[in-house]
């Protein structure tokens, strides 16, 4: 059943890599509870759905669950990982817990590597770089990842973060291979695609976009409490919401669609733990958004249109 939308996947290199990576992949931080609590079972069977339906895009990070969504990924992954590209993350580990030291991150590979039950990561990706100052990734964290893919423990490796204008700089600084921008390409922003994406394409780096729901934002279940989208937005998105279930139209299939087109990234990481949200997610891949609903779903979510919230350091 799930081979039935292999027909429906496609596949694009990143960047410079020799990584083809499915244009919807999997994010695995719901596996690890960060949306409410998940069935580890049935996450499982998600990951093992999405591989078979053609998903080759598993990323995840040690903050996720408090390691929990590693180790759950590794766990289904078993037997499986070689027909997988897999990312993971250094650097952040809680809220506030973040130590982006050579020492550190040294530590981290290793205890990824074992949750994950591998001896190699694909993609290595400093967790949300705003969180440190930009001379320290490029002087002892982005030089302490190369050492690590030296030894052959990553293929490759890259930033993740959520201010555009700092991923952007240390992109420009320092050689990286992949870019990881999150809550910056959905029905709700755009703003990658003119502050990100030309340099990306300039300097060859591949770009994958995260959160096409914004953090859960645009589905009806709604944010988690953690969310830090403002009230106005929360608001443009009940109306959109009302508006869509008016017309028995699903407003995330409609955000999934809108990310699916958009051509200037590699991948988009939709986060999923359960067979049903693979499947839900496979089928917006089946055809393009509807354009005279894209144009009115925008209206509704116009004034909540390029609103940004604070991420990191002061200084970032
Ligand atoms: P998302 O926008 O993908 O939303 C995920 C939420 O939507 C979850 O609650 C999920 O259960 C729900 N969902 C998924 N499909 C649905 C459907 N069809 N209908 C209704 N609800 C559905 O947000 P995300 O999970 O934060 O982003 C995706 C992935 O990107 C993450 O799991 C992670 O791997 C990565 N990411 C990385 C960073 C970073 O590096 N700083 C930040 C954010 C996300």
């Amino acid at each position: 059943q799930a081979e039935s939308h292999l027909s429906l996947m496609h596949y694009r290199r990143l960047g410079q890599t020799e990584l083809r990576i499915s244009v919807m992949g999997f994010g695995a931080s719901p596996l690890g509870g960060v949306f409410g609590s998940s069935d580890a079972g049935e996450g499982a069977k998600a990951v093992h759905f999405a591989i078979d339906a053609g998903v080759n895009f598993f990323d995840v990070s040690p903050y996720y669950g408090h390691t929990l969504a590693e180790d759950r990924l590794g766990q289904a992954l078993k037997g499986r990982r070689d027909r997988v590209i897999l990312s993971t993350k250094c650097g952040r580990y809680g809220v506030d817990q973040f130590d982006y030291s050579s020492q550190r991150v040294r530590t981290s590979v290793e205890e990824s590597l074992k949750r994950l039950r591998t001896d190699h990561l694909d993609l290595l990706l400093i967790h949300d770089v705003e969180f440190s100052d930009t001379e320290q990734i490029i002087d002892e964290t982005l030089p302490a990842i190369r050492r690590i893919q030296e030894e052959g423990k990553t293929r490759y490796i890259g930033i993740s973060g959520y201010p555009l204008r700092v991923l952007k700089d240390i992109a420009k600084k320092a050689r990286v291979d992949a870019v990881l921008s999150y809550c910056r390409y959905n029905l709700l922003i755009d703003d990658m695609d003119t502050v990100l994406v030309p340099t990306a394409e300039e300097l060859g780096i591949g770009v994958i976009n995260a959160s096409p729901l914004h953090m859960g934002l645009l589905t009806e279940q709604g944010a988690p409490d953690w969310h830090p989208a403002p009230t106005e937005v929360r608001a443009a998105v009940k109306a959109a919401l009302a508006f869509c279930r008016e017309r028995d139209i699903d407003l995330s299939e409609l955000a999934l669609r809108f990310c699916f087109d958009y051509p200037r990234v590699t991948s988009t990481l939709v986060g999923m733990s359960t067979t049903e949200e693979v499947r839900r997610n496979l089928s917006a891949l089946g055809a393009a958004a509807d354009p005279e609903l894209l144009r009115e779903v925008k209206a509704i979510l116009a004034p909540a249109a390029n609103v940004v919230w604070s991420s990191g350091r002061p200084e970032n």
